[in-house]
């Protein structure tokens, strides 16, 4: 009972310790304190959206009239978001959203989507021979009242401490948190796309910076021409849940469809399939690891948290955000970059989150040799499954060259497209359990090919060199 008790106690200080520190995450009804209201459509709103907004039938349009946007950086002059979010609905995603599940509730495998079953049936079956005693911890909003662990953390749970080195036991590889190559940001955002985030995105492309986006599934839905933008501007793509939620609470099973249908939108919608993802809130264990790495997804978490999402949470003020920025820009101007790169942990959540980046962005590139995304400074040059798409090394970063353009995805994609529409896009395979991109081959589903047309004439008007 006393070990119990104790237990419990060093469970809560643990939390409360993650919670002050900042666990990298967010609440997302909370997410946007004293900013503009986010728009998140509710699950009914598709059809009533706005159709008359004309996004869907002038989709070029609707990106010549982001980027006239340009010019708006600072931060009083963001965009308003009333404006920005008008919502709309996009006819590929009405077309496949029955095969989903519903937006920002608990994905489960969807009754007719055999490909997803038997997957996870393999999965699960490793789950269970594996880590039988890896169980789901406390609640889907992060609330561990109550739950007991053994504080030897045999899960390397990261919400408890920070672990990111399984046992080498597991055979799962550690966590990525840092990039190899020294004096470089590796440069991601979390919570996209959204549709408050022209102003962030403008900049990037003003300042010829890419970065690694962290799109939560429902959001692509939500939004997916702010997706497709991504794509066009050259943003390498990662999976950030289905749902937002704590992943170490749920059940195999929907912790599986989580990751499994994120990663699906994605590919139905954007037209490629991630290799990555990170945890929301940076909650996850052994057993997330080994469904993410079933589904070649490598675990992309942080090394500094900026805590720019938490400002007026938990007592965190633009001051702290201040600070933890400049920290890391002190790192480097003091040496401690020398021999490798940071991963740091900021958001497209929000105006203030937003500007936040946009208003150290000069330092961080004066103190910094290389700012790119993850999969450059990891020198990934086939960030996605999909083998016709190629990303630039870090050489061809920082030497400026060309990234191939958007538009060889969909030509390779309508190609090999042979009427695959059972939504096996993942390409995912049972046996692609060494966390190595195994799924090369993956097939093109139906939607994608009816997207084609479309990311070509992005890419067509908006390919922009490296
Ligand atoms: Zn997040």
């Amino acid at each position: 009972m006393l070990k119990t008790a104790l237990l419990l106690a060093v469970l809560a200080t643990a939390h409360s310790a993650a919670a002050h520190r900042g666990c990298g995450g967010h609440d997302m009804i909370k997410r946007n304190p004293g900013g503009p209201v986010i728009q998140r459509r509710a699950p009914t709103d598709e059809a009533s959206a706005a159709q008359s907004t004309g996004c869907v039938e002038t989709l070029c349009g609707v990106f010549v009239e982001m980027r006239s946007r340009r010019g708006r950086l600072r931060r009083a002059d963001l965009p308003d978001p009333n404006t920005e979010c008008a919502a709309y609905s996009y006819q590929p995603v009405l077309d496949i959203k029955a095969n989903y599940p519903t937006i920002w509730q608990t994905a489960t495998i969807q009754a007719s989507d055999t490909d997803a079953t038997s997957l996870f049936a393999t999965i699960n079956a490793t789950l269970n021979s594996k880590l039988p005693n890896d169980l789901p911890h406390g609640t889907t909003t992060g609330n561990w009242t109550g739950v007991s662990y053994n504080a030897s953390d045999p899960d390397c749970w990261w919400s408890w401490h920070q672990c990111t080195t399984p046992a080498a036991s597991t055979g799962l590889p550690a966590d990525i948190i840092n990039v190899p190559e020294p004096m470089t940001w590796g440069l991601g955002f979390d919570d996209g796309p959204n549709c408050s985030h022209n102003a962030l995105y403008d900049y990037l492309q003003e300042q010829n910076l890419k970065a690694t986006m962290f799109y939560i599934g429902s959001n692509v839905f939500d939004w997916p021409l702010q997706g497709l933008r991504a794509m066009a501007d050259g943003h390498q793509i990662c999976v950030h849940t289905w749902s937002h939620q704590y992943m170490t609470a749920f059940t195999n099973e929907e912790a599986f469809a989580e990751l499994y249908y994120a990663r699906k939108a994605i590919k139905d919608v954007l037209g490629v399939t991630p290799l990555c993802w990170r945890p929301p809130y940076g909650d996850v264990d052994n057993r997330i690891r080994t469904i993410a790495q079933a589904l070649n997804l490598s675990t992309i978490v942080w090394s500094k948290d900026t805590d720019d999402w938490k400002v007026n949470i938990s007592g965190v003020t633009e001051a702290d955000v201040d600070a933890n920025y400049q920290a890391v820009i002190t790192g480097a101007q003091n040496g401690t970059y020398s021999t490798y790169g940071p991963i740091v942990l900021n958001h497209e959540l929000n105006n203030y989150t937003m500007g936040e980046f946009m208003k150290y962005a000069p330092s961080i590139m004066s103190a910094f040799k290389h700012v790119v995304p993850i999969a450059s400074a990891l020198n990934e040059s086939q960030p996605y499954a999909e083998s016709n798409y190629t990303y630039p090394t870090f050489e061809q970063v920082i030497s400026n060259q060309s990234a191939t353009p958007a538009s060889e995805i969909t030509t390779s994609a309508g190609s090999s497209a042979t009427g695959a529409a059972s939504g096996s896009s993942s390409g995912a395979s049972s046996s692609a359990s060494s966390g190595t991109s195994a799924a090369k081959s993956g097939t093109m589903s139906r939607a994608t090919v009816a997207l084609a047309p479309i990311l070509a004439a992005i890419a067509c008007v908006f390919a922009v060199p490296w």
